[in-house]
């Protein structure tokens, strides 16, 4: 299944440009990611972790030995109201220093928030969860709900990862804690400055009505968004339908990234995903 991409060009480029290494919360390595990505099809990668930007080097590395283009990417933790929200940026300059400092804060509150997170396990009985965590946590910069949801199915405390995010870190449920993430119009001018394109992440993954969803759309505009993934690991297929409509509403440039994060807990793989719908304009239109 080399090509789902229909764009016209004869040797048509395969993309996904939504994944996650070691680096934040996948389980493979940079290397590993890239050499999967490879040997499942596509030729246009991107690396989006996690406020982080470490394995951009590694995975440009691996992609010219791969002979498949890399484009290096983040993925930026935005509140927005009280809600958390995901802003891609796509072909960012990984040596901007304002960029890289804007996520070293971030992941100086994760940090924080991961003490927070540990303190409510502890006050359910369930101790020894930080440094359990930051045992999955090759990159230990980066820690994430992800490497807590890892040590507590170790831990036998659920099946599987998906389980612990049904039973636990999440609005509502015990192990939750708030976080004040990056503001909106930061994160898309942190990406812009660096040369990038913000890319709203898995739009229909949020818990927003039709009117608020609408109104953030639409401050992510104005605030220089330029596009939204329509199709992702995160949507339905109902879901790439309702959010193609949405980007030719607003005139916003379709992006499609698997969102991988490993081979047991992603539903989809690196480049396994259908195609854009032709009419829209693709992020990569003019790469
Ligand atoms: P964080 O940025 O540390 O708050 O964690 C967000 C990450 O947790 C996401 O990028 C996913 O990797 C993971 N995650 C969130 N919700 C789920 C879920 N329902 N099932 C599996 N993983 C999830
Ligand atoms: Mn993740
Ligand atoms: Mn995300
Ligand atoms: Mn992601």
């Amino acid at each position: 299944m080399v090509d789902s991409d229909t764009m016209g060009a004869p040797a048509a480029c395969h993309f996904d440009l939504h994944c996650h290494s070691t680096v934040s919360d996948g389980v493979l390595a940079p290397t590993e990611v890239v050499r999967r990505a490879s040997a499942n099809g596509v030729t246009v990668l991107a690396l989006t972790d996690h406020d982080e930007l470490a394995g951009l080097a590694e995975a440009a590395a691996a992609a010219r030995e791969s002979g498949i283009r890399f484009v290096p990417g983040v993925e930026i933790s935005v509140t927005w109201g009280e809600i958390t929200i995901h802003i891609v940026g796509l072909g960012i300059d990984p040596a901007d220093s304002a960029l890289q400092e804007r996520l070293a804060g971030l992941r100086t509150s994760r940090g924080r928030r991961a003490e927070r997170i540990a303190a409510e396990f502890d006050s359910l009985g369930i101790g020894g969860t930080l440094a359990g965590a930051y045992g999955y946590a090759e990159n230990p910069q980066l820690i994430g709900r992800a490497h807590f949801a890892r040590f507590l199915v170790e831990r036998g405390v659920a099946r599987d990862v998906a389980a612990v995010f049904r039973q636990y870190l999440v609005r509502g449920k015990p192990g939750y804690v708030p976080q004040q993430w990056a503001d909106l119009a930061d994160a898309v001018a942190w990406i812009r400055a660096a040369g990038g394109r913000a890319v709203v992440a898995h739009p229909g993954r949020y818990k927003l009505s039709r009117a608020e969803l609408r109104q953030f759309l639409a401050e992510f505009r104005a605030a220089g968004g330029e596009g939204i993934e329509v199709v992702t690991g995160s949507h339905s297929p109902d879901q790439y339908l309702e959010f193609a409509r949405l980007a030719r509403e607003f005139d916003f440039l379709a992006s499609r990234g698997s969102d991988f994060h490993g081979p047991d807990e992603s539903p989809i793989d690196l480049g396994r995903l259908p195609a854009l719908p032709a009419d829209l304009k693709p992020v990569w239109h003019d790469w």
